[in-house]
């Protein structure tokens, strides 16, 4: 058996002032982290059984960076100021740790129990809308039973059409489980409407961002390694994503970028999903996919999707084609041409793009093959170790 890791919490001076805020808040924000360091011996030993037995000691520096990434300060625009549960504490915490260290193992014990998903949530209010596409709409939600809120995507159950989108994505969805792909909470018929409930993203989609703000190519580059981890995962579990575009990708504050709208999606396991299915953004559709004769939908094509995506991101413009009209904007697409790719760009850059749009879907590379390609390499950011960044032997 492996024993227990003991972790030493600096001694901190507990104020008893419970009429100020800011004291009280930082007392209960240093007793959780108390109550933490138990439970993360004891997950430590498990994962990392050659630390056991050594002496580790949690840095004040670190603690106090623990705690801000764990948001242990007011909430703004919040009627009242949150102040997490130890258990809350605890797992967004152990979430924070999979989060920086085992980012690309989804089978990671730390992701299974860092993640929790909440059971089957039926008592819940809606709030503000917060988004609309061309099939539902979008609210923010809120469990009084689970303390969560989430985002609920909902449809008229009157409309057959919009119910087969959303019971679709419902479908492929439910199953998944990656850091870079919207989590699924659950799903409810709640009078005239079907909704999904499913992890709320604050900071809206990448399209919003580009519009909004000029990104790097070092941004570019890491929103990029993210959306190939997230396609990665999901080709492996054989679903087609069927329309990766900026306005499909979602971005939370910490800058993580999360695969959504699953609603044209389509399990290449599931022979008789096809023909109900609709097609994906013209903009960002490979020639396969246009030309319907062809090979039609395939991992390839999302991988085509991607380097339109990429061209958008980096130039903050939909892909651009040289066609005058509808017409010519057609035959351009499914010439298999593909979109401008400017020549501002960094060579890496090009290259990388050049490679997704390989008219011949046999000859794209994989999303694995794509994360070994320099443009998401060179750029990003070394993966700090766990026991570095956290402990300090003694
Ligand atoms: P489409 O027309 O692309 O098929 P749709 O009707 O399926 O769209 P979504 O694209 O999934 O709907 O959502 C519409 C909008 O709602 C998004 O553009 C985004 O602004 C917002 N939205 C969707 N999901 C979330 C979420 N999980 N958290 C926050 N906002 C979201």
């Amino acid at each position: 058996m492996v024993s227990p890791i003991r972790l030493r919490v600096p001694s901190i001076s507990l104020s008893n002032s419970e009429d100020d805020l800011t004291d009280q808040r930082e007392m209960l924000s240093e007793r959780h982290l108390r109550l933490a360091a138990d439970e993360l011996a004891a997950f430590f030993a498990r994962i990392h059984p050659h630390l056991a037995g050594q002496p580790l000691r949690l840095r004040e520096k670190d603690a106090r960076a623990i705690l801000e990434m764990l948001g242990l300060r007011p909430i703004q625009n919040e009627e009242s100021i949150a102040v997490p549960s130890p258990q809350d504490c605890l797992e967004q915490l152990l979430e924070v740790i999979a989060r920086i260290n085992l980012d690309s193992d989804a089978n990671s014990p730390a992701r299974t129990i860092c993640t929790p998903r909440p059971d089957g949530i039926t008592d819940w209010e809606r709030g503000d809308h917060i988004g609309k596409g061309s099939f539902a709409s979008v609210y923010k939600g809120y469990s009084k039973e689970h303390k969560l809120f989430f985002a609920a995507k909902g449809v008229s159950l009157s409309d057959h059409r919009r119910i087969c989108h959303l019971e679709n994505e419902i479908a492929i969805l439910k199953p998944l489980d990656h850091e870079n792909i919207i989590q699924f909470y659950g799903t409810l018929k709640d009078g005239e409407m079907l909704y999904i409930f499913i992890e709320l993203v604050s900071h809206g989609t990448l399209q919003q961002a580009y519009k909004n703000f000029c990104f790097k190519e070092s941004q570019v580059s890491d929103y990029t390694r993210q959306i190939l981890l997230g396609l990665k995962y999901l080709h492996s579990c054989k679903v087609v994503h069927g329309d990766v575009k900026c306005a499909n990708i979602l971005v939370t504050e910490s800058g993580r970028v999360k695969l959504a709208d699953f609603g044209l999606s389509k399990s290449m396991e599931d022979h008789s999903q096809s023909s109900k299915l609709g097609l994906g953004s013209s903009f960002w559709m490979a020639p396969d996919v246009a030309n319907r004769k062809r090979v039609g939908y395939g991992f390839p094509s999302d991988i085509w999707s991607l380097g339109c995506t990429v061209t958008e991101m980096s130039t903050r413009k939909y892909p651009q084609y040289n066609a005058s009209n509808a017409v010519s904007l057609d035959r351009a697409i499914r010439s298999g041409k593909g979109p401008i790719v400017p020549d501002y760009l960094s060579d890496t850059l090009k290259d990388f793009i050049n490679q997704c749009l390989q008219p011949d879907p046999y000859q794209r590379p994989t999303a694995a093959d794509l994360l070994a390609h320099r443009f998401v390499n060179e750029s990003s950011c070394p993966q700090p170790d766990l026991t570095e960044l956290l402990f300090e032997t003694r």
